[in-house]
């Protein structure tokens, strides 16, 4: 058995500790919002009634109540939001705002050959809708259409990478390959060889500045928004379809959930849906010397190409996030809040960051946190509808979501308005994924499923026996 790069440069435990020895466990955005977004909405009292209803104020939810005002000014629409808007994955994620809805080109290319090309071009519709909306509300976001550069940190991961503009060519993406030294030129790692330069396909966000942005719009253009608010039960009655809440109830015509992988108001979901916790480190921000010492002069969005994958970012204030790897999925799907902090996976992180750029060892990182993905077995989101159709939703979008949920969003509202579009028409939208087995076999597969993928990529790439039964049953992961 080989092993990682990560593996082979490991730095001192020291260098490590004290690169997270002043990290704060808390999610870096969510820290400067301003007063207007500390500003809470008031729970939801006493009896009401509304046309729509959007369940979850992330970023599913708040697409799905602007795109309804957009689409109908006087339609009457209510969000109700567990918490705070964005205090989930919408307001903590590394803000890779990608135009792929498929959650890559591979991933797309084996689950929806005949269709990838449309998928690719409301993808890039997808983003330019985005980027229109930034501009139109003036969101301050700091949205920077700088591309992605994935790397290879082994030969293996290279003769991948390289296949894949020409792949891209046949539906519409331009992608260009990168040799070592192209890569290093750019920016500047010893693991580097070779990268996959994505020039417009993703732009990169502060992720909880885009929440705050969008539930400013919302209440623009007159949506009733509810925070502190969590639905405990949603049912069907001759008036409607009624939520009940802790000290309400409200009774609608139509019901959009943007839930993500929180206990869901539909038990069918339940089947498809996994939280799978994601975690990410801040640094300080880097200094001049620490910035010509990394380069980076083009600010993309970074990922390396293994199974087991990083992704990392500069932001306004060159800083660095640094996130991935671990992906850790809880027996019984757990989502408490005391699993956001994971000093091994922090570490993990830490450690394979000063492999990356052994050139800024010193710098400290000062926040560490976690979050729950809403991950699905096609890794793409899907979507569905209930009592009659009144009831839609869009989830699973499996950890590529922030440029995602906008055409979730639409295609949920599509499905509730029973209208037929371009989109609803696709394979995509219409077919679901296979479903998870109930526990335990869930988390023994899930668990042996990360463990194989580690052990892919010490192995030059060469999946073993259980992923490659997965790939020939639709269950495996190429992205
Ligand atoms: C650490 C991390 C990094 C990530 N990085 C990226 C990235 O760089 N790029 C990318 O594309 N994607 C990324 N993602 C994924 C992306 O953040 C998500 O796909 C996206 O935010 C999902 O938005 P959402 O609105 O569906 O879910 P959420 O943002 O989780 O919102 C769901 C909301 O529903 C509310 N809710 C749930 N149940 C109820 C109820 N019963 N009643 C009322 N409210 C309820 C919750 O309180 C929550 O606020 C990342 C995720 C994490 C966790």
């Amino acid at each position: 058995m080989g092993t990682t790069v990560f593996e082979r440069r490991r730095p001192a435990a020291s260098v490590v500790e004290h690169s997270l020895a002043r990290s704060e466990h808390r999610v870096f955005w969510l820290d400067d919002l301003g007063v207007e977004a500390r500003k809470r909405r008031p729970a939801l009292t006493g009896e009401h009634v509304a046309q729509l209803v959007v369940v979850g104020g992330g970023y599913t939810g708040l697409w799905t109540a602007l795109l309804a005002k957009e689409r109908e000014p006087d339609r009457d629409v209510l969000l109700v939001e567990g918490r705070t808007i964005g205090w989930a994955a919408s307001g903590r994620n590394g803000g890779f705002c990608a135009a792929s809805l498929t959650h890559g080109l591979r991933n797309g290319l084996d689950r929806f050959p005949d269709e990838l090309a449309t998928l690719e071009r409301l993808g890039r519709e997808n983003l330019d809708g985005i980027e229109k909306v930034v501009v139109e509300h003036g969101i301050d976001c700091f949205f920077e259409r700088t591309g992605e550069l994935t790397v290879a940190t082994a030969p293996w991961q290279a003769d991948h990478l390289r296949e894949l503009p020409a792949l891209g060519e046949t539906v519409g993406s331009r992608l260009e390959w990168l040799d070592a030294d192209a890569v290093r030129a750019k920016v500047d790692s010893p693991t580097y060889h070779g990268g996959l330069l994505d020039c417009d396909g993703v732009a990169m966000v502060d992720p909880a500045r885009l929440a705050r942005g969008l539930r400013e719009a919302c209440l623009r253009l007159g949506v009733r928004i509810h925070e502190n608010t969590p639905v405990t039960a949603l049912e069907r009655s001759a008036a409607g379809v009624v939520l009940r809440t802790a000290y309400g109830r409200v009774t609608a015509r139509r019901v959009a959930l943007g839930t993500n992988a929180f206990r869901p108001l539909l038990r069918r979901m339940s089947s498809y849906l996994v939280p799978v916790w994601d975690y990410a480190l801040m640094s300080e921000p880097l200094t001049a010397e620490q910035r010509a010492a990394v380069g980076w002069a083009d600010r993309h969005g970074m990922a390396d190409a293994g199974n087991l994958f990083h992704y990392y970012r500069v932001t306004d204030d060159w800083r660095i996030l640094w996130g991935g790897y671990d992906a850790v999925y809880h027996f019984g799907g757990r989502t408490d809040d005391r699993l956001e902090r994971n000093p091994a996976t922090f570490l993990r992180l830490a450690e394979h960051f000063q492999a990356t750029f052994p050139q800024l060892e010193g710098l400290r990182f000062t926040h560490a946190w976690g979050g729950i993905i809403d991950t699905c077995s096609r890794f793409s989101a899907f979507w569905g509808t209930a009592h009659s159709g009144a009831v839609a939703y869009a989830a699973g979008y499996t950890g590529l979501g922030v440029g995602a949920t906008r055409f979730g969003a639409r295609v949920a509202l599509d499905l509730a308005d029973g209208r037929e579009t371009e989109a609803t028409r696709t394979e995509f939208v219409r077919t679901k994924p296979i479903p998870f087995p109930p526990e335990p076999l869930r988390y023994a597969g899930i668990t042996l499923t990360r463990h194989e993928l580690a052990r892919a990529d010490r192995n030059a790439g060469r999946r073993g026996l259980w992923l490659r039964a997965l790939d020939r049953v639709g269950l495996g992961f190429d992205s």
